[in-house]
């Protein structure tokens, strides 16, 4: 008979799953600063379904995802599963991992119990009808990254992914090596193979920005796997011998140019001759590395908002520049003279399929992808860790953290094919840009809607509103909320903290949301926490109506709490302003 619960590094027999397993949870009650989110617990371990696996973690990755995660912001991740139907009230995080494989479902062939494998951080459903259609998954409405859109990642004894995620670990890497690289790696594999005639060849050129970082050291190995030419772009040259170790021709300063951020306006003659003078010169450090006039035929780009027009600039005629986030802004400039006379293209890229992490695996397999982990930590750790890259004082490079696996440097079990560089980046290196967001981040929907404007005739929101709010608090149960809904024939109702603070509101989509997926009676016993929409729109009772309207039509909202004093007194709602303004 199998115990109910292992203590953490104490291996269960194989395939023997327990009840229970340990964990670090966040819930929405601790959201904040990772030291205090993340918390030990003890938690029933998942089932799978047919097409999933059940691994046991010996080492997790360590990403930007869960320091977001643990903030709650941009997204409460476990109120929008709820929202979705899925009833776990707390989030395990952990988007990379490597383990064994314990419990196999029944429609997953191509692992058995008792595998040693690492896991890409791509799910999707297999009954999309886009995927079921052949479509490349990425594409798929139901995409979604482990670990943080989903529940149960890494950071536990046990994670559950889908069958697809599961790819060979290379033996020649410990266990933490092995946790760090699938992530990035897939990323940056995707970004350089995964465009048609644009993707890298062998003899091209790329430019790399961040070559010293996560994604930019994934790139330049890769970029080199491929027999093309690498040239990173770095803030010190204390990282040149780290980047060309790892196979990049040679390396650019950036922080020895000025021409960052967003291009002039084409009518500014002398900002964009200014900036034109910036490109130009950082053009030619290009060729002077290179040796010859070239141009990068790709560019492989995350910075964003500061180095797009200098990427659109030097990429070569016909080439791409390719594009997965937007660390320092997302508002890019392109002059789209270079981009339609040199016909070059710009190419948004986000993660990988599972084709393309297993391609990028062979790599790691073969010995040629040096996972360039700068850091692991303890299970304790964990917290820390994440707290470090919270505080952006964290190592460069790639970070991860044990969790069965009971002391660093195990879990190799083979020679590397090829002899492994092992480049260290240099001490005190410090990170000069804030956390970026993490990878999925939410987009406003096409449907927000334009602000309409009303006349303005001097009324005030005061003049209409009603005074008074009808409040609930966050532990109320959804079925109280429902019957003060049903009582006084309204449509929402304002969720206020014990200090008063409106902090969200459930209206009565909200409510159908809830039922989704569960019976009336489970959705009854859910706190308005849970279903609540987060945040509250607020105005003055002193602002104008015909400003309250263009507030409320802009962000399609059916209503705004009213304040005095900061203070909230009422609420103004849409069929307020329909009485004024048509009558009843
Ligand atoms: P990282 O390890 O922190 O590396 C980023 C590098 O960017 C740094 O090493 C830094 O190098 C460079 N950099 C910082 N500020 C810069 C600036 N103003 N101009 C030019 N370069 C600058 O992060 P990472 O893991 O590589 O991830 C990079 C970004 O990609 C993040 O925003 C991350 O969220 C995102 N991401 C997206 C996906 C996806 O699938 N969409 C996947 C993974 C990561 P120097 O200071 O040496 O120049």
């Amino acid at each position: 008979m199998s115990k109910q619960l292992y203590a953490l590094g104490e291996l269960p027999p194989l395939g023997e799953v327990p009840e229970k397993m340990h964990a670090w949870l966040i819930r929405p009650e601790r959201f904040g600063k990772p030291t205090e989110a993340f918390q030990k617990e003890v938690v029933n371990t998942p089932s799978i379904a047919d097409d999933e696996v059940l691994v046991l973690v010996m080492a997790a990755g360590i990403n930007y995802n869960n320091v977001w995660a643990a903030l709650g912001i941009p997204v409460n991740v476990i109120a929008a599963r709820n929202k979705g139907g899925e009833p776990e009230d707390f989030h395990i995080g952990g988007s990379d991992a490597s383990g064994i494989v314990y419990r196999v479902g029944k429609d997953v062939t191509h692992v058995k119990v008792g595998d040693e494998v690492v896991m890409h951080c791509g799910q999707w459903s297999r009954n999309c009808d886009w995927v079921k259609n052949g479509g490349d998954p990425m594409y798929s409405p139901s995409f979604r990254i482990w670990g943080y859109e989903t529940n149960f990642g890494s950071f536990a004894q046990f994670t559950r992914v889908q069958g697809h995620q599961c790819m060979p670990k290379p033996k020649h890497m410990t266990w933490e090596e092995s946790a760090a690289y699938t992530l990035v790696a897939a990323t940056a594999w995707r970004m350089l193979h995964g465009w048609g005639a644009s993707s890298i060849k062998k003899g091209d050129v790329a430019l790399i920005w961040g070559g010293a970082g996560g994604l930019g050291s994934m790139a330049i190995q890769i970029a080199k796997a491929v027999g093309a030419t690498s040239v990173a772009v770095v803030s010190g040259e204390d990282k040149y011998d780290y980047c060309m170790k790892l196979g990049a021709k040679g390396c650019i300063n950036r922080n020895e140019f000025d021409h960052w951020g967003m291009l002039p306006h084409w009518k500014d003659n002398a900002g964009y001759a200014k900036w034109l003078k910036g490109v130009r010169a950082f053009g030619s450090k290009i060729w002077d590395i290179l040796g010859e006039r070239r141009a990068p035929n790709v560019v492989f780009e995350h910075p964003g908002e500061t180095t797009i027009p200098t990427s659109i600039f030097v990429c070569e005629t016909g080439g791409m520049v390719v594009v997965c986030a937007g660390t320092t802004g997302y508002n890019a400039t392109v002059d789209l003279r270079y981009l339609w006379m040199r016909q070059k293209r710009l190419q948004g890229s986000h993660f990988a399929n599972a084709v393309q992490s297993n391609e990028m695996n062979q790599l790691a397999l073969r010995g040629q992808l040096d996972p360039c982990m700068s850091r692991a930590f303890s299970y304790e750790e964990l917290p820390i860790a994440h707290q470090l890259m919270h505080d952006n004082k964290h190592p460069h490079g790639n970070m991860s953290v044990l969790i069965s696996a009971t002391g660093f440097g195990l879990g190799a079990s083979g020679k590397a094919p090829v002899a492994m560089v092992h480049p260290t980046l240099p001490k005190g290196d410090v990170h000069t840009t804030p956390a970026p967001y993490p990878m999925s981040v939410p987009l406003p929907s096409i449907a927000e809607g334009e602000p309409i404007t009303i006349a303005d005739d001097g009324t005030r929101v005061r003049d209409l509103m009603h005074f008074g709010i009808i409040s609930c608090s966050p532990d109320d149960n959804v079925g109280s909320v429902a019957k003060i809904m049903v009582d006084k024939e309204i449509h929402a109702v304002i969720v206020m903290d014990p200090d008063g603070k409106a902090i969200g509101v459930v209206s009565q989509t909200d409510m159908v949301l809830a039922r989704q997926g569960r019976t009336a009676e489970q959705a009854r016993t859910m706190l308005a926490r849970e279903v609540m929409t987060p945040g509250c729109a607020t105005c003055d009772a002193d602002m104008l109506l015909s400003d309250a309207v263009s507030l409320l039509t802009a962000r399609r909202m059916h209503r705004l709490v009213v304040t005095e004093n900061d203070q909230p007194v009422g609420v103004i709602s849409m069929t307020d302003v329909v009485r004024k303004i048509i009558g009843e």
